[in-house]
């Protein structure tokens, strides 16, 4: 498999013994995957995914309204994620500075002064989540600097609704969804790299994909996962 990008949409792209081309949108993200004759080439499956953009575009619309999670409460019994574990919230209301521990395998503990509202509540739990991954971010970029060969200037966390991850080439600044908090280690290092191959390689061309394969050939799987993960958003880029 490898694959093309066709006005910003990634599209997985398979070669088979087969007479016709098909193109399939698959739940729960809206992933396009185009399995092609062996004699089509990749300039041929450009023209028909453009051809079918706007049914794409409708299907993936279709995948999104089915997965948007209703609104978090942030009370006592809600489940929330954290580094790929799924927590019971239980909300403890005291005066005294907020928190979050994780008290055990099941339980998350989010201290919050009495009287909080929906919006304070969920604020403690973002601001938990943004210390987290951002005392894990300068380990990943220190093991991978040297094997990726390239130097982050600078990197951020922030609230992305479609992207897992960005990358500005001239400033060399990676910027991670702070989503991602949610997801297990291994998906927030899978961006990171695919960010930092970025500065090797703007596009997701082959040869994009041939440096994943390189660096991380197990990508896909964790790509897979980070998109299969029932955490209410969809259509993800990175
Ligand atoms: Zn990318």
């Amino acid at each position: 498999m490898h694959q093309i990008t066709v006005n910003d949409l990634i599209v997985d792209v398979v070669r088979k013994d087969i007479k016709n081309l098909h193109l399939g949108v698959y739940p729960p993200t809206g992933r396009v995957r185009v399995a092609a004759p062996l004699q089509i080439d990749d300039e041929s499956v450009r023209l028909a995914v453009i051809r079918r953009l706007a049914w794409i575009r409708r299907q993936q619309a279709k995948y999104h309204q089915q997965e948007r999670q209703p609104g978090r409460e942030y009370v006592s019994g809600e489940s929330h994620y954290f580094q790929g574990h799924r927590y019971r919230l239980n909300v403890v209301y005291h005066d005294g500075p907020p928190n979050v521990t994780i008290r055990n395998k099941t339980t998350l503990d989010l201290i919050v002064r009495t009287g909080s509202d929906t919006a304070q509540r969920e604020q403690v739990l973002l601001t938990w989540y943004r210390a987290q991954i951002k005392a894990i971010i300068p380990p990943l970029l220190a093991k991978w600097q040297p094997i990726i060969g390239v130097e982050v200037a600078e990197w951020g966390v922030k609230q992305m609704k479609t992207k897992w991850g960005t990358c500005n080439i001239e400033a060399r600044r990676i910027w991670v969804n702070l989503e991602l908090a949610k997801k297990s280690t291994r998906c927030l290092e899978y961006i990171i790299v695919h960010e930092m191959v970025h500065l090797l390689e703007r596009h997701h061309n082959d040869r994009f994909i041939a440096y994943l394969n390189q660096f991380m050939p197990q990508w896909q799987f964790i790509r897979d996962e980070l998109n299969k993960a029932p955490l209410g958003h969809t259509s993800w880029e990175y």
